[in-house]
């Protein structure tokens, strides 16, 4: 076995521009520190923007964003969202915060994107709303579950996370759902540590969302001078980022194409010099359909098994190289199978996949040295007959 004395290649590494530290200097010596300020109101011009969105409201999270989604449907327990099990908890958790049963449906093997092909079966008469991951950014079906929504006049709700600078058939998403969400987290392509944005297609929601995100008062509207005093008015929580979290998020989206410019060229080397080795080891490189342009949050390998999976890890990890899986189906879950429900035909796919798929590091700082490590070290490994 190889014995590296390189250093070891981080999983994920957030980025920086460099313009952060000045911006957020900027916002303290102004002492622009809650939400809401001017860098808040800077940051969310840039991101409705860049997604054409209606209009934005930053979050402290996207889960908090999805939260808010959930709230804003006037979700009732009993209520059903339908959503695919091949993603983070956070997509189920606010609807189940509400009382809501998340029904989980099986993914495409190709694109791992919730099954448009299964939606149907999955409604019925407490159906409320429709939930996609966009997974690595790489566009479900659109067409097909926006026609299935329409006929039964509900809501789509996009979950974001990946799909910041990603596109189906030439539209952005986020902008496809009545609402949708974005996360900053640091492991997101444009972060600020902790952070994320609800956006909103249409005017529907607007209004109530400024009172949910500001502890149910209708605080934003004082600040506008629209009202003489500001009370409780909804439901709500605290859901505003700070101004200096803002200030680092302008920092991002100001660079995003430089960032995606790296992102992307380190996804195509992988997907290219990885070809030959996937094809003679029987291993599953992304697919990406013609009509989706796809943002490099991710890139993985689909393995023959889970211990092929283990085994192809630590093989990684001996050269120095960190990988990752993910993701635990929710459908299976502890609270999956507490709070949720599988729907017809299970979820036999994202079982499979869950247990195949490795991701190798892509970020802006990689390196083109640790970029041919990681080729190397992974066009060494075999998978046994
Ligand atoms: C990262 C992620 C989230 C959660 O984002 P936070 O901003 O950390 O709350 C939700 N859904 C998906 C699919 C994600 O990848």
């Amino acid at each position: 076995m190889t014995i590296t004395t390189d250093h070891v290649i981080p999983f994920n590494r957030p980025h920086l521009t460099g313009d952060e530290s000045e911006l957020i200097a900027a916002a303290l010596a102004c002492r622009s520190l809650e939400g809401d300020g001017r860098y808040t109101s800077r940051a969310t011009d840039l991101l409705t923007k860049m997604v054409g969105a209606t209009s934005a409201l930053l979050t402290t999270s996207c889960t908090h964003a999805l939260e808010m989604s959930a709230l804003l449907l006037d979700l009732e327990p009993g209520d059903e969202v339908v959503m695919p099990s091949f993603t983070f908890p956070s997509t189920a958790n606010g609807y189940a915060l509400r009382g809501a049963v998340p029904v989980f449906v099986d993914c495409r093997p190709d694109t791992l994107n919730m099954d448009e092909r299964l939606l149907e079966d999955a409604l019925t008469e407490r159906t409320r709303a429709i939930v996609v991951v966009h997974y690595g950014g790489v566009a479900c079906e659109m067409d097909a579950i926006m026609e299935i929504a329409d006929r039964h006049d509900l809501p789509v709700v996009e979950d974001n996370s990946h799909g910041l600078g990603a596109s189906y058939r030439g539209q952005q998403l986020g902008s496809l759902g009545v609402m949708a969400t974005q996360s900053f987290h640091s492991t997101k392509n444009a972060h600020c540590g902790e952070g994320g944005a609800l956006l909103f297609n249409g005017t529907d929601h607007l209004q109530r969302a400024e009172l949910i995100r500001e502890k149910g008062t209708n605080r934003r509207q004082f600040f506008r001078g629209e009202i003489d005093k500001y009370q409780w008015v909804d439901i709500g929580s605290s859901y505003l980022p700070s101004d200096l979290l803002a200030a680092c998020l302008i920092a991002q989206l100001e660079n995003f194409d430089a960032i995606q410019a790296r992102r992307l060229q380190v996804w195509d080397i992988y997907q290219e010099r990885l070809a030959g080795w996937a094809e003679r080891n029987g291993v599953v490189q992304p697919t990406v359909p013609e009509e989706c342009a796809h943002p490099a949050h991710l890139y993985y390998l689909l393995l023959p098994d889970l211990e092929h999976r283990h085994a192809l890890m630590d093989h990684l990890a001996a050269r120095g190289i960190r990988s990752a899986f993910h993701y635990m189906p929710l459908h299976s879950a502890p609270a999956g199978r507490r709070y949720g429900r599988t729907a017809p035909g299970g979820c036999p796919v994202t079982e499979r996949v869950a247990d195949q798929l490795l991701r190798l590091p892509v970020y802006t700082d990689l390196t083109d040295s640790d970029v041919e490590r990681v080729l190397e070290a992974v066009t060494s490994f075999r998978v046994r007959a």
